[in-house]
């Protein structure tokens, strides 16, 4: 016998997480949002400071950002294996290799939503790749940044700080790259506990 829940879930139609207009069941995009997002072209080169490689899957506009919206506010999670699918789909092969660590958010970030978004992407992409998962960063900058202004909290580096053993390789999974300073940030304290090769993957990139 089915649950209430399985049963309400069948009964409700499904719509597109990125237009919210009704699509097939079976489908994660509807056509047109799927056909879109196919469309956006990975973006790869950035020098971070510290990373040796960084590829992001796509700019960070129209069906991309509409699906980490998705994730971020409306905490759609079959969003998180739609992006990790993509990111598999098409990374270069050489990127996906090492540990998975998620790019930490604040904890005021992920308090205020009970959720954090690299985190279940990385998760997603753990679980396709068979990569091991290994969230051994954390953020130091909740209550001291608390106070800033706004203007003065974007010009400073996020603390970021290491809560167990750094793997040799790392892959960084991160929802969005801004400026690539969390990007820094995260490499920074992974060397400094010994990783030798760190790279990161984020599903969109800002310009
Ligand atoms: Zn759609």
């Amino acid at each position: 016998m089915r649950s209430l829940a399985t049963l309400l879930f069948e009964l409700t139609p499904a719509l597109c997480p990125a237009c919210g207009r009704s699509c097939r069941s079976s489908a994660a995009l509807c056509t047109r949002c799927s056909r879109r997002l196919a469309e956006a072209k990975p973006l790869a080169g950035h020098s971070a400071s510290g990373l040796d490689q960084v590829w992001s899957s796509a700019p960070h506009e129209g069906v991309a950002r509409d699906l980490v919206t998705a994730l971020k506010f409306r905490r759609l999670l079959p969003v998180a294996a739609t992006i990790a699918e993509r990111i598999e789909w098409l990374a270069p092969e050489s990127l996906l290799s090492g540990a998975i660590v998620p790019v930490p958010s604040t904890r005021l970030r992920s308090l205020g939503r009970g959720f954090d978004p690299a985190a279940e992407i990385a998760a997603a992409l753990a679980l396709r790749t068979r990569l091991s998962l290994r969230p051994v960063l954390s953020r130091a900058d909740f209550g001291r940044q608390l106070g800033r202004r706004r203007a003065q909290r974007i010009g400073r580096p996020p603390h970021v700080g290491l809560r167990g053993e750094a793997p040799r390789s790392v892959l960084l999974v991160d929802d969005v790259m801004t400026t690539g300073a969390t990007l820094a940030a995260c490499a920074r304290a992974l060397r400094g506990g010994g990783s030798i090769r760190v790279a990161a993957i984020t599903f969109t990139r800002r310009p």
